[in-house]
Parts: C-alpha cells; structure tokens; sequence
C-alpha cells in the first residue's frame, strides 16, 4: 500500500477472481462461464460496431433498453444496464446502503457482497445458511435490513421459490431486497414478473452465464422506475458511457436470437444431470444444482486435495477456503468433451 492511499481503504479486502491461466490449456471449469460462443448475431452486431468506435456510446444505451423491455415484458424504464452485473452490485450498495441502513446475506454466497459492504462502509451481517446449504427463508422475515440474496445461490447451487422470495419482500417493505439472478436461467424462478407489486425489489441479473458473453461485461438492474432513476443518478456521477459501443450492440443481438441461449441452456442442463450422475458414482455428494455448475465433495479425499490433483491433470475448478465448504469444490459445467475429460481424471484420482 503506497503511502497515498486514502486510510479509508485500508481495511478493505479485495474479491479474488478465478484464475484466468495464460500458461498452458486448461479444461477451464472454474469461473462459470458458458463454453457455447456468443449468438452469431451478437458477434456480427459487435463487429459492425466496431466499425464506429470513434463515437462515444449511447449514455442512455436506448435501443438495447428498449428490445430488452420487449423480450422481459416490461418498461424500458424499469431497467438499467451496467458493465457487468458486479457494476450493479457496486450501485446497488452506494444507493440504498449506509450505516443507518444495514446490510445482510447469507453466510455462503458470492463474496463480492462483503466486498462492496466494506468498500462503501456499509455495516453487514452474514446469516448462515441451513445446515444442507439452503436459505431458510424464516431468517429474513421484517428483519429490517436491506438484503442480498443470490437465487439460485452460489457456489452452493440450489434456489428457493418464487413464493418465498415474496414472503421476504413483502415483509421488510421499509428496506431493498435485492435478488441476484444471474444463474436463474439455468433453472431458478424468476422474480422480474413481482417487480410492480413491490416497490423495494431489485432485481440483478448478467449476460456473462447463459448468454455466452462474460467477455463482452453486461448487467442490468430491473426494479420500480424510482429506484432505476437512483441508480442513474449514481451511474452518471461516475461514468455514463459505462458500456461500451461493442458490448451494446452484442446485447441486442443476443436479444434476437432466443432460440440460440435456449438451446444451449438445454445442453448444459443435460451435461449438468450426466456429470452430477457420474460423480455420484464416484462417491461424491452432489448438491442439487439449479445452475451452470454443481458443488461437491468426496468423503475419502480433501476439497483441496481434489483441485490440485485435477490442476495437475490440466482440469481446472473452483476450490474456496472457507470453513463451512473447504471440502467442497464447485465444477462448471462445460461441454460433453469437457465433463468426460473432468470424469476420466477424477476417475484416476479417487481409485
Ligand atoms: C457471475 C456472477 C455475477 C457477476 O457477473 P458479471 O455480470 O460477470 O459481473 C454476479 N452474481 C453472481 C452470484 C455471480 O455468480
């Protein structure tokens, strides 16, 4: 830490990305992304647009508000695109967030959450999960604080309902509750439709997972006009052209083409069910997975153990530290050539 740096970051503990390796080819099962490309439209749009990156982007990024408001079912109002939904998070926390407004959030969830409560010196309290890694919803009923909850979760997997995101929602009317969609694609209940009925909802969500296009940074927030506007206010405080020409127009383009990220969404769907079997097989225990990645542990061999042996045979996952789940690891689920590499080489380790 340079002597400049403002004593008002000294504390704070930066998120640890998964490691991106240049060195040598990985089985790259680390960082949730999508092994499918991007739409061709997305690409083509994107290329085209390059052609004029001499202009600034659209500060109000209208065309792409607008043909997502069609494909969502709502006003071009009600949402607001970032660089990445992290970006959203960051907003999200300097809005509504402050002493006087306390945050909370499951004890095992993204960690980005405890990074932005710190960042923005926004006191934060961790609510451990249940025993078998769910969110017990009676944990956040009037409790009075604003809430983050991932749903589904992650690196744990599994979701809770539609209708026990409304009980919390519904009884904390004085505080935000933020819903982090960005796996609910990958078969968790969307949330978006309640956005009207509950003025303190905010919904989260990315193209990085099941749109291809973690590369191109796109996040968006849905939620009541009122607290769009907020975000704006702080949006263009700090940097209106947010999102750049490219990433723009690959977001419309992924919009056109539906049937592209349904159809890949199906296929990690069944990659997910083959691999979750086949570990199984091999004694793992799986937690059941409403996401592009499933998190398990073997009873005979560490978590830690398990990543460095599979790093060693070139197939790389997600291993945390922390206490509750240093014995699991979290496996993205990639293409069928990908999880039979991931299978062969566990087979090797765990005989
Ligand atoms: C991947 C992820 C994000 C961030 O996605 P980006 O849009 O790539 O910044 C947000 N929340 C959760 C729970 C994630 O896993």
């Amino acid at each position: 830490m340079s002597r400049f740096f403002s004593s008002k970051h000294s504390a704070l503990t930066p998120y640890t990305p998964g490691e991106q390796p240049k060195d040598r080819k990985f089985v790259k099962l680390n960082t949730n992304e999508n092994p499918f490309p991007p739409s061709p439209n997305a690409v083509r749009l994107a290329c085209e647009a390059a052609q004029k990156l001499e202009l600034y982007s659209d500060p109000e990024v209208l065309p792409l508000r607008e043909k997502f408001a069609e494909v969502y079912g709502i006003d071009k109002d009600e949402v607001v695109f970032v660089n990445g939904s992290d970006d959203i998070l960051n907003f999200a926390f300097m809005a509504f967030c402050d002493k006087d407004h306390p945050a909370v959030f499951p004890d095992i969830t993204y960690s980005f959450y405890k990074v932005f409560a710190s960042l923005h010196h926004v006191p934060y309290e961790e609510i451990p999960l249940k025993e078998d890694f769910t969110v017990d919803v009676n944990d956040y009923i009037g409790i009075g604080k604003n809430i983050f909850i991932a749903n589904p979760n992650a690196p744990t997997g599994m979701a809770i309902s539609r209708d026990d995101v409304e009980k919390i929602v519904s009884s904390n009317p004085d505080n935000i509750v933020l819903i982090d969609e960005a796996y609910v694609d990958f078969g968790g209940e969307s949330v978006i439709p309640l956005i009207r009925k509950y003025k303190n909802l905010f919904v989260t969500g990315t193209y990085s997972k099941s749109r291809s296009m973690a590369g191109a940074r796109l996040g968006f927030g849905i939620a009541d006009r009122e607290l769009i506007a907020d975000i704006n206010t702080l949006r263009y405080s700090t940097n209106p052209y947010n999102i750049n020409l490219m990433t723009t127009a690959a977001g419309i383009g992924s919009l056109t083409d539906e049937e592209y990220t349904k159809k890949n969404i199906g296929v990690i769907k069944e990659n997910r069910a083959w691999t979750a079997a086949e570990l199984e097989k091999l004694g793992f225990k799986v937690l059941p997975s409403c996401t592009n990645f499933v998190f398990a542990m073997h009873p005979s061999f560490s978590g830690e153990c398990i990543y460095k042996e599979l790093r060693e045979r070139g197939v790389l996952i997600r291993h945390f530290n922390d206490e509750r789940i240093k014995e699991y690891n979290r496996i993205s689920i990639g293409t069928m050539d990908q999880m039979e590499a991931l299978i062969d080489a566990l087979k090797e380790i765990v005989k």
